[in-house]
């Protein structure tokens, strides 16, 4: 892979990366550091630094220290001065691109058409919301002069996966930061580079000092830091149902609100009335974009008998047609998956679910595209089956679909309702007043109409059951989740 690094990544690259607190970069107190590799070529990408609870607890104490002034400044002056933020940010648009697509591995023109405006658009979104809030509404009340007024909590945690770094950074911050509030983030270690990046540009352009800090490190010392820390006022994680169990723990103990964003098993009923090819390129689309490495995804194709072999047929062919390379490469359609470790994950479970007795229409397998050899690449998976198997029932987060045959819409609903996840699911058909019987019958916090990933700022998105709690982001309720409600009254 010979790939043109801009002078802003490049330079970026070749510097420790360390952590953001106070506005100043910092390394840890420990020294020590750890690579970060480039999933497209198994080289090393950059050295970050590994912080520990001492960081994390500077960051906490900065982010206080911050507060008073940020949350003093009226909704007006923060938003201009994070709408400031988002033009810095769209300056750097390119080298946000491809620092992502380095670091995740993903499809750059991916990272270029969604990646980053749609992270940027959040910023605005809830920056221009921040203006049009009513922060004090009058209570009709007998004999009582009184209001709900809403402030910022203080200091909010955020914890990312390792994904959508940049977008799902701001789907968390945003709303938090233009509600006044202060942030300390630990971006997921295995591509924690476009958070570091961000953090820089919002000091260029002129977020105060320890209004955004971030500490780089793992789950075990720095997040479960932060998810534990005392001064926390709120607390937000993203990423898996086995890790966010124990973030609600923590934040039980320490009755710190928190917002749990977690893993899903999308599902998609595909009924008999609709244009089967391209129902099913779109769905062979959904699961092979980000490598399947996408919480929300269809993973579990519900396919109507009558067009079952058609459809099978045009899915298996436009993976197989589905361009595989390096994720910086313009070419590249799916890049690799993001590390050895979930290369293994995903070929376990193929394996295991082919040993259950799945009937394997595409075997997957690893991919070894010419010239990026020790990249971490796999080849898109279908199997079909019993509801039973391992690949039908759990997470496998890589470009791996599960089929399976139904009559009549209630089969179809149970099968969907059988798991406990609850994310997204898609329901496919010309008839769109059995799809939107349909949509509201299955059980998850999100349910799309002849489309798979639908996202938009002020369409709620967030998981239910398994899959989350605490308000999910994206939308108005968003913003009001980061303003503690005060009553405020006096007997006339
Ligand atoms: P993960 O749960 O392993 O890690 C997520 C983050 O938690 C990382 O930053 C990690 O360092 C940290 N962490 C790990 N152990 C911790 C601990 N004990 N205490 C505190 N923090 C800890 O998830 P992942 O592998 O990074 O991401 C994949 C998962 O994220 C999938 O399940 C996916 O579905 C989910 N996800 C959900 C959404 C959503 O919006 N619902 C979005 C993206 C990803």
């Amino acid at each position: 892979m010979n790939i043109q690094l801009t002078p802003n990544v490049s330079e970026f690259l070749h510097s420790p990366v360390q952590h953001f607190i106070g506005g100043r970069f910092k390394k840890s107190a420990s020294e020590k550091t750890a690579e970060v590799l480039n999933p497209s070529n198994g080289s090393r990408l950059a050295t970050i630094a590994m912080g520990a609870a001492t960081e994390v607890d500077e960051a906490v104490t900065a982010a206080w220290k911050a507060f008073p002034a940020w949350s003093g400044l009226s909704p007006n002056e923060r938003a201009a001065k994070l709408h400031r933020f988002a033009e810095q940010l769209e300056k750097h648009a390119a080298d946000l691109a491809l620092l992502e697509s380095l670091d995740v591995g993903k499809a750059i023109t991916a990272a270029e058409a969604f990646d980053i405006p749609f992270g940027i658009e959040g910023l605005r979104y809830f920056a221009d919301l921040s203006t049009h809030w009513h922060y004090d509404v009058p209570l009709a009340v007998k004999n009582i002069e009184a209001r709900t007024h809403r402030a910022p909590y203080g200091v909010c945690g955020f914890i990312f996966p390792w994904n959508f770094p940049f977008t799902l950074l701001f789907w968390g911050v945003a709303p938090a930061l233009a509600a006044g509030n202060t942030i300390v983030v630990k971006p997921s270690e295995v591509t924690p580079l476009s958070s570091i990046f961000v953090a820089k540009l919002a000091a260029e352009a002129g977020i105060p000092d320890g209004v955004i800090n971030l500490v780089l490190g793992d789950g075990q010392s720095v997040g479960a830091a932060l998810a534990g820390h005392p001064k926390i006022k709120r607390m937000s994680f993203t990423g898996s149902p086995e890790v966010g169990k124990k973030i609600g723990e923590v934040c039980g103990r320490n009755l710190v609100p928190c917002k749990l964003e977690l893993g899903g098993k999308g599902a998609a009923i595909v009924f008999d009335d609709l244009n089967v090819e391209d129902a099913a390129k779109k769905l062979a689309g959904a699961i092979t974009l980000n490598t399947g490495q996408v919480c929300c995804t269809a993973t579990r194709w519900l396919v109507h008998e009558k067009i079952y072999d058609q459809f099978v047929d045009k899915a298996a062919t436009a993976l197989k047609e589905t361009k595989i390379g390096a994720g910086p490469d313009r070419e590249t359609q799916m890049g690799p998956l993001v590390s050895e470790v979930q290369r293994k994950r995903v070929l376990r479970y193929v394996e295991e679910g082919a040993k259950q007795g799945a009937e394997v229409i595409l075997p997957g397998g690893t991919a070894t595209p010419r010239g990026n050899e020790k990249g971490f690449y796999v080849q898109p998976s279908l199997l079909a089956g019993s509801p039973e198997n391992v690949c039908y029932r759990e997470e496998i987060f890589g470009p791996s679909a599960f089929l399976l045959k139904f009559k009549d819409e209630n089969e179809a609903i149970n099968l969907v309702n059988r798991l406990d996840y609850g994310l997204a699911n898609s329901v496919w058909s010309t008839d769109l007043k059995r799809a939107a019987r349909v949509a509201e019958k299955v059980i998850a916090g999100n349910s799309w109409i002849n489309a798979h990933n639908v996202f938009a700022y002020g369409l709620p998105y967030g998981g239910i059951n398994l899959s989350g709690f605490g308000g999910g982001v994206n939308s108005p309720e968003t913003f009001a989740d980061y303003l503690r409600p005060q009553t405020i009254a006096r007997p006339l």
